[in-house]
């Protein structure tokens, strides 16, 4: 289960929303903001602070209180966390907030993939928790996470509860990609933009957490500190060997690549490519990488020889091969194919094909 945690780019924010008298106004807040800065961690410390019975003059939960114990077992009776059957099963992400938003499909008992998606039923099976009287009599949260994977009905269903919302029951809506949710439910929450850190200041926070090489990691997960947290060490190396093969173009081999690094995981390698174009196009049009500040000259010298419009063409369609990478019929296929695509954008102009 996801930690509460208040982190340092979020203290102003924390302290405007946790005087009482704008909590008690509003019964839906949507904190959005992109991945990896922090939304969950600070609305399980906004939940846990409504529920513990003995904050501080931070408005911060004790963490000790017996509320405060059965809310970090993931066992307080006026608690509920709606997410999608694939994040919380065995195996999922179980809360984190992973890379592009990617959760591995685990399986599960009747051998079908669990649900990417929040459902209707999830919906309703929060009617007896919200209107029947709270434990306590104290406030109930209800956390919703994402909450852009709510499908059509689930939202509608939401958006009823919404309309009358029921007594002493906060929601709480984190959403990656807010524009994805119904207008109708968001109109009904207060918006919250969630803050993002300074490179300082998420360096210094990495830095605290032991991680050694804070810059790399920050500008690969494109300044997400959270992300740059989570990196897969696992991944580095192939990672690195990638963008090596990328830097050395005259000594590109799709086929090769495809061989190395079908047994990754294919949406992260999809994603790598992704970072990698991006900084082609970024390069070429405002001189600036994004991801690949050390490749910056390599990049610069690149993206000089090729079709802009074929690179910004080639960076739009990695985004559906990113719902092919999911499910690939044949993973050394897939990868052949991809850098097949990308082999042909290096070809110097005007020459054949090899
Ligand atoms: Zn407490």
């Amino acid at each position: 289960m996801t930690v509460a945690e208040i982190f340092p780019w979020q203290q102003v924010l924390w302290q405007q929303i946790r005087q009482p008298e704008n909590l008690k106004r509003h019964h839906a807040l949507l904190l959005k903001g992109r991945k990896g800065i922090g939304k969950l961690g600070f609305a399980f410390g906004l939940t846990q602070s409504v529920l513990c019975g003995q904050v501080d003059a931070a408005g911060v939960a004790c963490g000790k209180c017996q509320d405060c114990y059965w809310f970090e077992q993931g066992l307080h009776p006026n608690f509920r966390l709606l997410e999608p059957e694939a994040l919380s099963a065995p195996g999922g992400a179980a809360g984190k907030e992973n890379e592009e938003g990617r959760v591995e499909a685990a399986g599960t008992k009747s051998g079908k993939k669990p649900s990417q998606q929040i459902t209707i039923a999830q919906i309703r099976s929060l009617d007896d928790f919200i209107y029947l009287s709270a434990h306590q009599a104290r406030d109930k949260v209800v956390l919703i996470h994402p909450a852009e994977a709510m499908n059509t009905a689930a939202a509608n269903a939401l958006l009823k509860k919404l309309e009358e919302p029921p007594e002493g029951v906060l929601f709480i809506l984190v959403a990656h990609g807010a524009s994805l949710i119904p207008a109708t439910v968001l109109s009904r929450c207060r918006q919250i933009a969630m803050p993002a850190p300074e490179h300082k200041l998420a360096r210094d926070w990495l830095v605290r957490q032991g991680i050694t090489d804070p810059d790399f990691r920050l500008a690969i997960s494109g300044f997400s500190p959270l992300l740059a947290l989570q990196h897969d060490e696992q991944q580095s190396a192939p990672h690195a060997d990638f963008i090596q093969s990328l830097c050395v173009p005259e000594k590109f081999d799709p086929i090769g690549l495809a061989e190395k690094l079908h047994k990754q995981d294919l949406s992260s390698v999809t994603s790598w490519l992704q970072k990698w174009c991006y900084d082609l196009m970024s390069s070429r049009i405002s001189g600036r990488v994004r991801y690949h500040l050390q490749q910056a000259d390599s990049i610069k010298r690149q993206a000089a020889l090729m079709n802009p419009v074929a690179v910004g063409f080639m960076w739009r369609n990695l985004a559906a091969s990113q719902q092919l990478a999911r499910h690939p019929l044949n993973s050394r296929l897939f990868l052949e194919e991809l850098f097949l695509t990308y082999g042909e954008l290096i070809r110097p102009v005007g020459s054949e094909t090899r």
